[in-house]
């Protein structure tokens, strides 16, 4: 039992800050009021306490091969399956990748993310190998499994349907690396899979523009359009929606991560931030493939707020921003009726509030305005303490 007295914390869906004292005992929030005191008391004076950030779209795989490839285009370097990403991995030893994937882990643990949405490639040994990663750690990984088998044209669909059901046993759903790679009966498989178990079928759509393009042109529908008709839930990157699309997206109420430090590493463009916070689109942000950046979330959005101000050449509030790093996901898949069952017990508690689980970070104070404390002036080492149910860790001093 532990009661940190004193500090500013950004409570409800929300994100309101408000100073007082918070009673955290066995993994829960028990109180939020300046009356408490009970337990270890930790003084929480020049602090703030955050939800823990999810990141809404990760290859933690390829940690081995950080910044590889720089300058390659991204058909070369991580189509699947002879991108060069792929290549590099068939060479490295499973014990080298675990303890890359690890090292990965404790870089977000270090940074305040407790929750990753991770697109696993290397099916059901790639699977085993990230739970190994992770085994003991104060994070939890989502895992979203894939098999070579999605790729290979000659598979018959008994086959893929045997090999994701395999899968699906062990992970928390699917994720396909985009419809130039995989037909659209792999697709209808999995979804129909996935949504049997209430699990999350994910796909790459629309990353950039010739995809929307050439999708049009092929099956007179964006692949936007076709992921949501196909029942995918989760849509990754939607870097060039259609106003058709973002309609889609708001009705369909489906999640979506944008990725926008990966678009520009690849030189892709910049999402749309504007329109899906416009059409209440509650977006996520990812940091995406390991190979090319950090998985720190702080820089993602710093990086995505003052893109964003210098894109429309007008304020953006960064409350905005740092949603998308902690209570969209759980306020989505709080609204989703039909909502994914792991996905829903394994974030949504996370808000900030009484009787919920706690999961938050306490760090240093720099700056007068919270929001941007945690955007532009918090680094690694003012990180106190974080929390991730029954897990407490000390990271820093708080002086
Ligand atoms: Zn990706």
């Amino acid at each position: 039992m532990r009661t940190i007295v004193n500090t500013i914390i950004l409570k409800g869906y929300d994100l309101t800050p408000i100073k007082s004292n918070i009673l955290i005992d066995d993994g829960k929030i028990i109180e939020i009021s300046d009356e408490v005191f009970e337990g270890e008391i930790i003084d929480g004076t020049g602090t703030m306490i955050c939800p823990s950030f999810l990141n809404g779209h990760t290859h933690v795989g390829d940690s081995i091969i950080k910044d590889y490839g720089d300058g390659r285009s991204i058909e070369e370097l991580v189509k699947p399956p002879d991108g060069l990403k792929h290549l590099a991995l068939s060479n490295c030893d499973d014990d080298e990748i675990i303890f890359s994937m690890r090292n990965s882990m404790l870089d977000m643990i270090k940074t305040g993310t407790t929750h990753f949405i991770d697109y696993r490639e290397g099916g059901l040994k790639g699977i085993k190998l990230l739970k190994k990663a992770a085994d003991n750690l104060p994070v939890n990984p989502i895992i979203l499994g894939r098999d070579p088998i999605f790729h290979n044209s000659q598979a018959t669909e008994d086959e893929i349907r045997k090999i994701t059901v395999k899968l699906l046993k062990n992970c928390d759903g699917i994720g396909l690396s985009g419809f130039s790679e995989v037909s659209d009966e792999v697709c209808k498989i999995v979804t129909e899979e996935c949504n049997k178990r209430n699990k999350i079928p994910s796909i790459h759509v629309g990353e950039y523009s010739e995809l929307q393009k050439n999708s049009l042109e092929e099956f007179g529908k964006t692949e936007i359009e076709r992921s949501i008709n196909l029942n995918f839930k989760l849509l990754i990157h939607s870097t060039y929606p259609t106003d058709d699309d973002l309609n889609l997206i708001s009705e369909n109420r489906k999640l979506v991560t944008l990725c926008p430090r990966s678009n520009g590493a690849l030189n892709l463009g910049i999402p749309p931030f504007k329109k899906f916070i416009t059409k209440k689109i509650n977006a996520l942000i990812g940091t995406d493939n390991i190979m090319l950046n950090s998985p720190n979330l702080m820089r993602e959005m710093e990086y995505t707020l003052k893109v964003m101000r210098a894109y429309y050449k007008e304020y953006v509030d960064p409350k905005e921003i740092l949603k998308m790093a902690t209570v969209n996901g759980y306020e989505t898949a709080d609204n989703l009726n039909e909502c994914n069952l792991n996905f829903y017990s394994t974030v949504n508690k996370t808000v900030i509030g009484e009787g919920n689980d706690a999961q938050l970070f306490l760090t240093k104070l720099i700056s007068k305005n919270p929001y941007l404390n945690i955007i532009n002036r918090v680094e690694t080492n003012d990180i106190i303490a974080i929390v991730n149910k029954d897990k407490f860790l000390y990271l820093n001093d708080k002086k």
